[in-house]
């Protein structure tokens, strides 16, 4: 499909569509879209545009005020390597490319936590916690990321949604599974109706871990051993196996072993009562995708800050 060229007039935006669509290389596979507004490209779940009263969006480092090395990007997170001005120019940005200028950022303190906070209105400092979620229109819940799991649950029902940043702490401390409880004891929101989005995140190609994690995670649940990469090649013995042999010692401790937080997480909110088919999982590697996204385990200090926002409109 050719790109529209310039001179074309802009498309009409509607309610819960604000984003034209544009091919791009390393398309994103369906029902995930990578939409172009104001020279950002923002990754978008399609179940979640058709709601015309929902606000969402993955973030991608294209665009924005901040220059590294040359480049512009979008970084949303205040870094030591930015400046306040910039970070702040691109949340206005990324805000107005989703058509959600209207609605106020409610950014957290994140402490890799499983602290969730309801918000019925903004507050004044940004609360120490890893989760959010309302049922309030006016609210831009966000999460900020570089390579931990963003996830965005959506209650078509009862009008209510929330924003958990799950990193390997989060995640062993139940962040997503009590998210959903929470979600269902403040809004009555039935697991079976909530829709889910894990965002770009580490993949396990790029998430090595030390080998006490499959024992960490093993301790917490019940389907842990499918978290963790099968066999490493080479003569190393697979760290599951050992961990499952006795008496360790005998042979050599594993180095490694490649932890899949996406599934970690996608299995909590089944555990949660979420439908398979309502859960809609990122294949896109934050590590291997730096051309989009920023990745602390590949640019480590000098990486930025994803965003990942929900939000109900106000009109
Ligand atoms: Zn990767």
């Amino acid at each position: 499909m050719p790109r529209p060229r310039k001179s074309s007039p802009k498309p009409k935006r509607r309610a819960g569509h604000p984003l034209s669509r544009a091919p791009e290389p390393g398309k994103v596979s369906s029902p995930w879209t990578l939409g172009r507004s104001r020279g950002l490209q923002i990754l978008q779940l399609a179940p979640f545009s058709k709601l015309p009263w929902l606000v969402h969006g993955f973030s991608t480092r294209v665009g924005g005020f901040s220059s590294l090395d040359g480049e512009r990007l979008l970084n949303l997170g205040f870094m030591e390597w930015d400046t306040p001005e910039n970070v702040n120019a691109n949340r206005k940005k990324f805000q107005a490319a989703l058509g959600a200028d209207d609605l106020t950022l409610a950014p957290l303190k994140q402490i890799h936590s499983s602290l969730l906070y309801p918000f019925a209105a903004v507050p004044p400092r940004p609360c120490k916690g890893d989760a959010s979620s309302t049922n309030t229109p006016g609210l831009l819940l966000a999460v900020q990321t570089a390579d931990c799991v963003p996830i965005l649950l959506v209650d078509p029902k009862k009008r209510a949604v929330a924003a958990i940043h799950a990193g390997w702490k989060g995640t062993l401390a139940r962040i997503t599974e009590k998210a959903v409880g929470r979600m269902r004891y403040e809004y009555g929101s039935k697991a079976a109706h909530l829709l889910a989005a894990i965002g770009p995140s580490v993949g396990s190609c790029c998430y090595e871990v030390a080998a006490d994690f499959v024992s960490k995670f093993t301790a917490q649940f019940a389907d842990a051993a499918e978290y963790f990469d099968e066999a490493r090649s080479g003569e190393e013995p697979n760290p599951l196996q050992w961990l499952n042999m006795a008496p360790p010692g005998h042979q050599p401790p594993p180095k490694g072993v490649h932890l899949d937080l996406r599934k970690a997480n996608r299995s909590q909110l089944l555990a949660a009562g979420l439908r398979p088919q309502n859960i809609f999982v990122s294949d896109l590697c934050t590590a291997c995708r730096t051309d989009l996204f920023f990745s602390y385990r590949k640019e480590g200090a000098l990486s930025g800050r994803l965003m990942s926002v929900v939000g109900i409109r106000s009109k």
